[in-house]
């Protein structure tokens, strides 16, 4: 499939960025960014780099740069080439800010701020647009002595006429009068270059054909464009992500549910699911949801970029979740299942592999995370809390007076049995089954009966997978000490 936005003859020249501020976790929006500018130079066998715009000193954290190569790394979306810091190449900005003024493209400027705020005041006070009048370009100021006591600051000379134009890999023909556009500082009075310089730069000298990012930063393409081709440089094709916006329409934020990466992770999302259920946030293949990172790299060329925001769908995700937990492998199944009973400090010597692999065979199909694998896995090692209303209250429901004395002996049956090993899997489903099979035929009362308050106490729930094999994981012991607490505690709130 040929793409709008690189002509196959070009594509070995295909390189794309991400490039994050480090000023907090790396959340949905800029995994979503990151997923797409790597798909992009995959597809096109190019390379991906990764920058950390790191410039703001106040706001810019080293926890932050590694959350964010944390989150990329945890997403499977390796970079090429970086991190490159911005605060490393301060050398260099000021290299070509030194060009820039040298060539006439970037002068200095000496109005205080106190003469700024006047000079925007009178604009306004005039019904005009607040915006630089040019006071310092070298043609204007031909002849004025430079205040001593204002340290200057260097502004980039944008054109007067004209229009910057671009031709958006999503939002299609962008246009903006260089009118519109103020002489943008380059760098402060401190000398320290400015955030929208420092990128025109790093993509110039990182030789990036496409700047794929969030549409918050289409106000900053004009100003870089006129400062790129100020500087000789090819400009590269952009593209501009709409945002993603929580379920209700709204900006997205933390009550909407996870927003972090990381957190994805906490909630026991894979990492897989997660880059398949991005990848629709804003791009589509037809109507193919399900796909694997194979596909995207195929499919990914720039074009089926949505307009619009997306909305971030955490049922969707769950069941985009529940897919990938399907496929799953048994070995990544269990590593996910102990690296999260550690984060619970939840244990038992007798919760061997083998165990907590035939748990998993009961649950897979049932469960839409890796938490909720977890949880399962909490049932079976941790006694059910007997206080627990929800417990009282299904186990009364199924413990019918008529029923009662039959339904306790069998129960009172079951943890007195001697044969059984007192070992996981050591009476097996079968087994069980055929026990409960004659109990209730002797005592003739329902399965029901029997096998929920089981259920209720030893796993804390009223629904599990069968209950002959999920008793089957359990030592004997445990099943007895369960059986025995939960029938005095029956008793005693009988009394
Ligand atoms: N550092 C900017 C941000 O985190 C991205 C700049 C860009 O992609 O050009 O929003």
């Amino acid at each position: 499939m040929s793409s709008p936005a690189v002509n196959q003859t070009e594509s070995a020249l295909v390189r794309t960025r991400f490039a994050p501020s480090p000023t907090g976790f790396l959340h949905i929006g800029g995994a979503r960014t990151a997923l797409f500018a790597w798909a992009f130079a995959r597809h096109f066998r190019g390379r991906f780099v990764l920058r950390i715009e790191d410039t703001d000193l106040e706001r810019s954290t080293a926890e932050a740069t590694q959350a964010i190569v944390d989150g990329m790394a945890w997403l499977k979306l390796e970079a090429d080439e970086g991190p490159f810091f911005q605060t490393k190449r301060m050398d260099r900005y000021r290299e070509v800010i030194a060009q820039m003024l040298a060539q006439g493209n970037a002068y200095y400027c000496w109005a205080s701020p106190e003469e700024l705020d006047a000079m925007r005041e009178l604009q306004r006070t005039q019904g005009l647009k607040p915006r630089y009048d040019g006071r310092w370009r070298p043609e204007k100021a031909a002849g004025s002595v430079p205040p001593a006591a204002v340290l200057p600051v260097v502004r980039f000379r944008n054109p007067d006429e004209g229009y910057v134009v671009w031709q958006d890999m999503v939002k299609g023909t962008i246009s903006i009068a260089n009118s519109e556009l103020d002489d943008l500082i380059i760098a402060r009075s401190d000398g320290t270059p400015t955030y929208n310089f420092c990128v025109v730069v790093d993509d110039l000298d990182m030789q990036i054909s496409h700047v794929i990012r969030g549409d918050d930063h289409v106000n900053n393409t004009p100003r870089q464009i006129n400062i790129l081709r100020a500087l000789g440089g090819r400009e590269p094709l952009y593209g501009h992500l709409p945002m993603i916006h929580g379920s209700d329409g709204q900006k997205l934020s933390k009550r909407h549910g996870a927003v972090s990466v990381i957190e994805f992770d906490r909630q026991g999302f894979i990492p897989d699911a997660v880059v398949n259920y991005l990848a629709r946030l804003g791009w589509s293949h037809g109507d193919d949801e399900l796909f694997t990172r194979e596909d995207l790299i195929a499919w990914f060329d720039g074009s089926a970029l949505s307009h619009s925001p997306s909305q971030l769908d955490y049922d969707k995700l769950r069941w985009v979740n529940q897919h990938y937990l399907k496929k799953a492998d048994d070995a990544y199944l269990l590593g996910e299942l102990r690296r999260r009973l550690d984060w619970r400090s939840v244990a038992a010597a007798w919760f061997s592999d083998r165990a907590a692999c035939a748990l998993i065979a009961l649950v897979r199909d049932r469960i839409n995370t890796l938490e909720e694998l977890a949880d399962w896995a909490c049932s079976m090692l941790i006694d059910p809390d007997l206080d627990d209303p929800a417990i009282a209250e299904g186990v009364a429901s199924a413990l019918k007076a008529e029923a009662l004395p039959a339904v306790k002996a069998c129960l009172d049956h079951i943890k007195n049995m001697s044969q059984i090993p007192d070992e996981a899997l050591g009476w097996t489903a079968a087994d069980i089954s055929l026990e409960i099979k004659n109990l209730i035929s002797t005592y003739g009362i329902k399965m029901p009966q029997l096998a929920i308050p089981m259920r209720w106490w030893c796993f804390g729930r009223g629904q599990t997978p069968a209950v002959d094999a999920m008793l089957s994981i359990l030592p004997h012991s445990l099943i007895a000490k369960r059986l025995e607490f939960g029938l005095a505690k029956h008793d005693g709130t009988l009394k």
